[in-house]
């Protein structure tokens, strides 16, 4: 639970158009035995192959439906098909989701080996899993596009070894049904006693939270709240600032706005994503994000990977 790893694998960083060192967008996370992915642009499955993450992939999260977000599905379905996948897999996204699958089953001649189904989110719609939570939130990039929170449940406070010694509580199996938040009995001086989890555990500690707003224009006020806090910020920065007309025209950000907006919503690191084929680096994004915030701000590569540690 608590324990669970966290990664971030940076699949395609590319804005609409790949170059030979960045693919469309696609970002796997990884949440112990959980892999869902986040986009799924064009050669998303070779990108698997090259970071060597394998392919069993839980659940596929489509931001919006501009070709570089989604055409590596076809391929991958094909691939876990010929892998003899048979559990189903869901294709979660805006409306046209349905369409999509729909497209998925019928394109070409063969059968898949798994059911894939759809599902239509919308602002606020969330997908539950084992100890954490998918949110979706609207985008701003022209037609209808979600982001994603991806948020763990809050983690018990910490364990106070000390009090629970004091209150008569024996080392041993006892400490772990109080940490399960569980009542226990125990004997001090000849009376008998019920020990409270509250009496040992500090106050509860928020569970780990990564945002991915997919493609979108600022949306600082709203990424305020949704990403408050956030431990890394996924974001939108096709252009650096000397764009910023023209990002606003294809409704798409710019670096220094990726920086207000995380600055906006306190989080703890920035990731520049969805860079324009006209750059051939992203240095000046990074100096331009980090004009706005003065938290860790990253552009990654293709096969970057961030792992998400706890905090305190
Ligand atoms: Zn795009
Ligand atoms: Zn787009």
């Amino acid at each position: 639970m608590s324990g669970e790893t966290l990664h971030v694998h940076f699949l395609g960083t590319a804005g609409a158009l790949p170059t030979p060192h960045r693919n469309p967008s696609c970002l796997m996370i990884r949440r112990g035995s959980d892999t869902l992915i986040f986009d799924c642009g064009e050669g998303a499955q070779q990108q698997m192959m090259r970071a060597r993450t394998g392919f069993t992939v839980n659940a596929v999260f489509i931001s919006h439906w501009h070709a570089d977000h989604f055409l590596g599905i076809f391929g991958l379905v094909q691939t876990l098909s010929f892998n003899g996948r048979t559990a189903p897999l869901t294709v979660y996204g805006p409306e046209w989701v349905h369409e999509c699958v729909q497209t998925i089953r019928h394109i070409g001649k063969f059968n898949l080996s798994f059911p894939i189904e759809s599902v239509e989110l919308a602002d606020g719609s969330w997908v539950r899993f084992d100890g954490y939570t998918v949110t979706a939130f609207s985008a701003h990039h022209g037609l209808p596009a979600l982001g994603y929170m991806l948020e763990e449940d809050k983690r018990p406070g910490r364990f106070d070894r000390e009090r629970a010694i004091e209150l008569g509580v024996p080392a041993g199996p006892l400490f772990g049904r109080l940490q399960r938040g569980e009542p226990v009995m125990v004997e001090k001086g000849g009376e008998q006693r019920v020990i409270r989890p509250m009496d040992v555990l500090g106050t509860s500690r928020p569970g780990r939270k990564v945002v991915y707003t997919g493609d979108t224009r600022p949306i600082p006020q709203r990424l305020a709240t949704i990403a408050h806090e956030a431990d890394l910020l996924i974001h939108d920065a096709t252009y650096d600032d000397t764009q910023e007309a023209r990002a606003a025209e294809f409704y798409h950000t710019t670096a220094g706005q990726a920086g207000e907006t995380a600055a906006l919503a306190c989080v703890q690191a920035l990731a520049l994503v969805h860079i324009s084929s006209r750059y051939t680096d992203a240095q000046a994004h990074i100096a331009c994000a980090e004009r706005k915030f003065s938290g860790r701000v990253v552009a990654p590569n293709d096969l970057d990977m961030i792992d998400v540690p706890f905090r305190g």
